[in-house]
């Protein structure tokens, strides 16, 4: 083994640039941003059921979005330069993390369709009716594999319109997370193997009930689109805060990478909406390099951590992925401009460090965005740093985590 491969073999901090990125007007692929304004156009038609079902929604119209809060006090502790803004995924109503986009876009997604198919709804139709079809939607089942946040997202929205919800828990999942799913009526599932062997059963246990979907948090083009959403959100926020966004006043944004589905999904709405004018960098644990191991080989989900001696775990539950998505990556090739990994121990400093400069709590898998934004600090423009779970955390887990010191 050589240079980069060597250095991630052995656990060591890399950073990794994307020499096969192309400008915007020469990037051809099968999804487009149509795809994307389909998906925001059906979320805002299910807006009125979500309001019903969950009414921390109401304010906000059902619309399941965001803050984009400036972190000026943090960049000072990071000596950083430019803007720094926090993208406040961490508290997304319903699931408290990113897969409150993607996950819940895609259940949301097969009811349409379940809905449609039986007459139980046209698109011209207040969607809040949806809340009195439990019977129906009972008969049916939702199933998905998860290290914890995309079960939590899955499960809470699927259990919410009637569903039967079972979700394959890999053995990174926090026990608070299969706590909490559990208490909304959804089966947990628990394996002792990695996040690859909980979807492989998950989609073997569902591929024998012709009743159930599954959920493919490898191979999910609809997950992709609803995370790809954020993107048309986040425009009129940068407008709100007065940051323009220019190829001489470029957007840097970093984000915390597992399977791909959440960074690669929010990295291709960025380019539909900001084209040449952002650019994108996912962060990864040291010991779960998925995603660098596939693109920087070419092999994407033909090459898992394993094949390099790593271990896969990682304190970041939310990223211990040893095998990256099918497609992500290949898409990513015209896209990403790089990716970078991190220590687990650099994680619980950045938590502390975020919770003492703006008082605000993300979970370690969170925390590796800033990671990414120490390597490109000096960068000309606005930094955007990812912030992708942690408001449901537990008190008791919250100061464990403060507490945590690594090596
Ligand atoms: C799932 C998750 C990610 C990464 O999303 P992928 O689609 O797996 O790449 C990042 N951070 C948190 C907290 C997550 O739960």
């Amino acid at each position: 083994m050589e240079g980069l491969l060597a250095q991630m073999s052995a656990g060591e901090e890399i950073v990794w640039h994307n020499h096969k990125k192309k400008p915007i007007a020469d990037c051809k692929g099968d999804l487009t941003l149509r795809d994307v304004l389909e998906a925001a156009a059906r979320l805002e038609r299910f807006a009125p059921f979500i309001q019903k079902a969950f009414p921390e929604t109401a304010e906000a119209g059902g619309i399941i979005e965001s803050r984009l809060l400036p972190i000026p006090q943090m960049q000072k502790a990071l000596n950083g330069e430019g803007t720094l803004l926090l993208k406040m995924d961490s508290h997304l109503p319903i699931a408290g993390s990113v897969k409150a986009r993607g996950g819940i876009y895609e259940v949301l997604k097969h009811t349409e369709n379940l809905a449609l198919e039986n007459g139980l709804l046209t698109t011209m139709d207040d969607y809040s009716l949806l809340a009195d079809k439990k019977d129906f939607f009972s008969r049916y089942t939702v199933q998905v594999g998860s290290t914890g946040n995309l079960g939590m997202s899955i499960g809470i929205m699927s259990a919410a319109i009637g569903y039967k919800a079972i979700v394959h828990m890999s053995a990174d999942a926090k026990q608070w997370k299969k706590d909490l799913l559990r208490a909304h009526g959804v089966t947990v599932m628990e394996y002792e193997s990695d996040y690859s062997e909980a979807v492989r059963c998950g989609k073997e246990n569902s591929d024998k009930d012709p009743m159930s979907y599954f959920v493919d948090d490898e191979n999910s083009k609809d997950l992709f689109l609803g995370y790809a959403v954020a993107a048309l959100r986040l425009k009129p926020q940068l407008e709100a805060l007065g940051i323009s966004v220019s190829t001489e006043c470029p957007l840097n944004v970093y984000i915390p990478c597992g399977v791909g589905g959440a960074p690669g999904g929010i990295t291709f709405g960025l380019r539909q909406v900001f084209g040449d004018a952002v650019h994108c960098y996912f962060v990864e644990p040291t010991q779960a390099p998925c995603m660098v191991l596939g693109m920087s080989t070419g092999k994407h989900n033909g090459i898992c951590v394993r094949d390099i001696g790593l271990s896969g775990l990682t304190h970041a539950d939310g990223l211990a992925v040893g095998r990256p998505s099918g497609f992500v990556g290949k898409v990513m090739e015209d896209h990403l401009d790089g990716i970078c990994t991190v220590q687990d121990s650099k994680l619980y400093d950045y938590l502390r460090t975020l919770l003492n400069t703006e008082s605000v709590f993300l979970e370690p898998s969170a925390c590796a965005s800033f990671h990414g934004y120490l390597q490109n600090k000096n960068a000309p423009g606005t930094h955007i740093v990812w912030a992708t779970g942690g408001s449901l955390v537990p008190k008791e887990i919250r100061e464990q985590y403060i507490e945590t010191h690594l090596d």
